[in-house]
């Protein structure tokens, strides 16, 4: 019988990885819900909302009924991409610049309400693999199986940094490290639903796990 099953945890544990192999292994339907965040994070820089120095957090939460997020299967990929109001914006979410606003979008509480619904909605039937930070406490608390996946900052900022560097971009490691370590502490800082373990969730350390053996070790625990 299908299940549902939470992946929460720090910025760049590879959360996703491990959730996308699991999907694709057990035929679950994979939802990112850290792309849902970025969409909203990169609406506001688009309409001038947030930048470096300002948040205007009223026009934020004005608009949030006119943001529209949905995915979109791409077989090629083997994952759903995001989109914001008809647009895919899977690869703009992913910059460094919206990770420099996206954890202070997330702190709205109106933003949270909106996303939480809408993925409540997108699973509530079982054969679901999530992932974020609050998918074990606030989304999904009867979910039948919740992990917690840490690493250490550095090892963290070291696979974002080789996967920016990869697509191309050009990043400083130290700006990296600093964005992993910022948003590390907004997200288990802020009063809304903030990042902490679940009572019931298991706790994966991967900073000197292979993907391989990491996701062995959750297919048993999905397995008994
Ligand atoms: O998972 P990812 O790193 O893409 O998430 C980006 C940001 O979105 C996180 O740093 C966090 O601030 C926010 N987020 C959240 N709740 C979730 C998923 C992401 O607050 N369920």
């Amino acid at each position: 019988t299908k299940i549902t099953i939470a992946i929460d945890g720090f910025s760049s544990t590879g959360k996703s990885t491990l959730a996308k192999q699991l999907a694709k292994h057990l035929g679950y339907i994979y939802v990112d819900t850290g792309a849902m965040y970025r969409a909203v994070a990169l609406y506001a820089m688009e309409q001038g909302y947030i930048s470096a120095e300002t948040f205007d957090k009223e026009s934020l939460i004005r608009d949030i009924p006119q943001v529209k997020l949905h995915f979109e299967f791409n077989a090629d990929l083997g994952f759903a991409e995001m989109f914001l109001n008809g647009r895919n914006v899977e690869k703009e979410i992913r910059t460094i610049e919206v990770s420099g606003f996206v954890s202070k979008v997330a702190e709205v509480s109106q933003v949270r309400a909106k996303l939480v619904e809408q993925q409540q909605e997108m699973g509530k039937n079982k054969g679901i693999v999530m992932d974020g930070r609050d998918i074990g406490t606030v989304v999904f608390p009867d979910a039948e199986l919740k992990i917690f996946m840490t690493a250490s900052a550095e090892t963290r900022a070291q696979r974002r940094y080789d996967e920016l560097i990869g697509k191309g971009d050009a990043v400083s490691f130290e700006d990296v490290l600093q964005n992993v370590v910022e948003r590390d502490y907004i997200d288990t800082h802020r009063d809304d639903s903030p990042l902490v373990i679940a009572d019931d969730a298991i706790e994966i350390d991967n900073s000197h796990l292979t993907r391989e053996e990491q996701f062995n070790i959750v297919l048993d625990l999905v397995n008994n």
